[in-house]
């Protein structure tokens, strides 16, 4: 059995940007990965802009102007301006060349055609520098960079109308047993509802991955290989979920031997999670996840999910990590590193009740996980705790 940080650096070993870079319109971007860096096209403002409505003045050594004409937004003029000559101005013009400064209208005063001011303005003042944000050949965003709405906007305001992006990776999610049943259906004796795909369906959504459907298989052998085989084939990442345990019905570990598929670590010294399986083949991703809810999910978070934002080209692959303050006691009952689910607010952490791993009920109210180590056996209030804060 190895360790969480074994585990960790393993999965990080063999995980590669595999993905396709393709072109698509920066209007549909969004949530894509940049698989180029952006070099701007253009100086953003591309030309001295005014930052108010106000005045631009030909000197900043007096304090009285004579108005000589106006320049609004749009404008495509360059009028002259001499000393003790003032424009009138607008936000986002361009500001004649030979401009000082831009004085606000709410600090002068109009005296016929004179624009009178209450202190001498300071140089440049109001006046956006041609390039200020951006200048024209420098990075404006970086390969690797989730596209957010902003981005979208700030890429906009360049001119860029496409962009290079890390085509998703397509995503199965095979649920295993068979004692799971649909929610909406009856429960007969011996029956649960199956919950994982739905919670690793939403996990996936929440960080972007939007090509993932969800399969359901019995605990019998030849039905798990055959399923195994088609998933792998067709997808570029399996996510299966339970029988990758030691019960005699648990099938996933022999289908995927009998599949060849090359097996990276099985079992992790952790809790939730033991029973967790890593594999690859060829350039296909394959994680088997305990079937116990709350392992599935914590497994997600603290190995699948990094990979797959490697896989999609992300530069930033992992969960925020921080620490707080404990304001609950804990105590550890075996050797191994535990993952709980807990509560951070005013800067405390809260563990939560229910822990056990067959429970979602405190991962459905917790925002992150409180990382215990193998060598920490106790909790107490007051000790600084790591966290692995959920998205
Ligand atoms: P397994 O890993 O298959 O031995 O399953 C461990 C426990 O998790 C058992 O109690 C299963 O009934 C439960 N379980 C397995 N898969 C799911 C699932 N997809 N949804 C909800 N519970 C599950
Ligand atoms: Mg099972």
């Amino acid at each position: 059995m190895i360790s969480v940080q074994e585990a960790l650096q393993l999965t990080n070993t063999y995980t590669k940007c595999t993905q396709k870079i393709i072109n698509i319109p920066l209007s549909e971007s969004l949530g894509n990965v940049l698989a180029k860096d952006i070099e701007s096209p253009i100086n953003m403002p591309p030309f001295r802009q005014s930052a108010m409505d106000g005045y631009a003045l030909g000197s900043i050594e007096e304090k009285t102007f004579t108005l000589v004409g106006e320049v609004k937004a749009g404008d495509p003029k360059d009028p002259n301006l001499n000393k003790g000559e003032a424009i009138r101005i607008f936000t986002g013009a361009p500001v004649p060349s030979e401009a000082k400064a831009v004085i606000m209208q709410e600090k002068v005063q109009i005296v016929n055609e004179q624009i009178i001011l209450e202190e001498f303005p300071l140089l440049n003042s109001n006046i956006r520098p041609k390039g200020e944000q951006i200048k024209k050949g420098t990075i404006a965003l970086s390969k690797g960079t989730v596209i957010t709405p902003a981005g979208i906007g700030y890429l906009a305001t360049l001119g860029v109308t496409n962009v290079a992006i890390y085509q998703k990776p397509s995503i199965a999610i095979v649920a295993t047993g068979n004692e799971l049943v649909p929610p909406g259906q009856d429960l007969k004796y011996g029956q649960i509802y199956e919950s994982n795909s739905v919670t690793l369906l939403g996990a996936l959504t929440k960080s972007g991955f939007t090509n993932v459907e969800c399969h359901k298989v019995e605990d019998e052998y030849t039905a798990t290989v055959s399923i195994l085989k088609k998933v792998i084939d067709e997808y570029d990442i399996v996510l299966i979920s339970g029988g990758i345990s030691v019960g005699d019905y648990d099938f996933v570990g022999k289908a995927l031997t009998a599949l060849n598929v090359e097996e990276v670590f099985y079992k992790v010294k952790q809790k939730p999670g033991k029973p967790l399986y890593f594999a690859k083949k060829e350039s296909k991703t394959i994680f088997a996840l305990p079937g116990n809810p709350a392992s599935a999910l914590s497994c997600f978070y603290v190995y699948v999910l990094p990979t797959l934002l490697k896989i999609s080209g992300h530069s930033n692959c992992n969960l925020r990590r921080s620490t707080s303050i404990s304001d609950s006691v804990y105590s550890k009952k075996g050797q191994r590193a535990e993952f709980l689910k807990a509560r951070i607010e005013n800067e405390k952490v809260t563990i939560l009740d229910g822990q056990a791993s067959s429970m979602l009920r405190s991962f459905a109210l917790a925002n992150a996980m409180v990382y215990l180590p193998e060598e920490v056996s106790e909790v107490k209030v007051g000790d600084s705790l790591q966290l692995i804060n959920l998205p």
